[in-house]
């Protein structure tokens, strides 16, 4: 998104985007070899910090891992959906905003919608945001870092019901972007996943479809299912990201993942702090496909 950018940034971005006639926030390399990124999601952030579900409170979780995100001193972090508890209430946004300060004031945050965000109540409660493209009725931005580009599409369809679509508008759009930008290693982050669940990404097949000519859309990282995972299909790398909130089931970690993305590939290190942590510490590394 950006959703809360310092002052520096925005000014940046907004100078970006006049001169290339494209609303694309760019993000500067921290070191010329690879772009460091915070990936978080399913935060399910409530109006009242005393929520729980299955014994985790989703505020008290983002606020213990806040500081080791900022720690961690990425260029920009992203939440990949269900920022919100349930159905993206104003007051759960103006609680996110308030626990995500101390990351914000620092560093560029993009978020996308899930099925349990409210499309208006998140731009009234962040504004527009940087990298936004014109779609009618979807939130999609787009970040361009020298080593990757981020595209975030919009599978919300209706707040508090679980299916995804992206829909033949937005389908289209980035159908016509991947065609006509540049070649760059191309990293696709959608809330829903992506399998044949009645619950899942409907339109999945056809987004698949119309990412197979593009061979420079290197992965897709997802949320909604409180899992951890890497697959893939035919060599695109399919990442789902766990929860910040809490998990489904005790076989899964809870918590954030710190990411390196280079021209050549990514890797991903597991930052957890409940359910599953078997796995906490542990880098998995990915090469993207020719
Ligand atoms: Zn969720």
């Amino acid at each position: 998104m950006p959703i809360l950018l310092p002052e520096s940034i925005t000014r940046r971005s907004f100078l970006a985007t006049a001169a290339a006639g494209a609303p694309l926030l760019s993000i500067q390399a921290q070191t010329a070899a690879e772009t460091h990124w915070a990936l978080l999601s399913d935060t399910h952030i409530p109006a009242d910090t005393a929520n729980a579900y299955r014994g985790f409170k989703p505020s008290e979780n983002l606020q213990r891992i806040i500081p080791e995100v900022v720690e961690a001193k990425p260029q920009g972090a992203l939440i990949c959906g269900d920022l919100a508890r349930l159905e993206g209430l104003p007051g759960d946004y103006q609680q996110i905003k308030t626990l995500l300060e101390p990351l914000s004031a620092r560093t560029p945050i993009a978020a996308l919608l899930g099925n349990h965000d409210h499309r208006k109540n998140f731009l009234d409660a962040f504004g527009q945001q940087a990298g936004a493209q014109a779609i009618k009725n979807r939130h999609v931005t787009v970040i361009e870092t020298p080593h990757v580009r981020f595209i975030n599409l919009d599978s919300l369809v209706q707040p508090n019901s679980t299916p995804g679509f992206l829909g033949k508008a937005q389908r289209q759009w980035l159908s016509e972007y991947l065609a006509s930008s540049s070649k760059t290693p191309t990293v696709i982050a959608v809330h829903h996943t992506l399998d044949d669940n009645d619950g899942a990404l409907l339109d999945a097949p056809r987004l698949f479809d119309l990412l197979a000519p593009h061979g420079h859309v290197k992965a897709i990282l997802y949320g909604h299912s409180h899992a951890y995972s890497f697959t893939s299909w035919d060599r695109l790398w399919l990442v789902n990201l766990p929860a910040v909130g809490y998990n489904f089931n005790d076989r899964e970690p809870v918590g954030w993942v710190d990411a390196q993305f280079t021209a050549e590939g990514a890797s991903f290190t597991l930052r957890a702090f409940g359910g599953n942590l078997s796995g906490n510490g542990k880098t998995t590394r990915i090469s993207w496909r020719g």
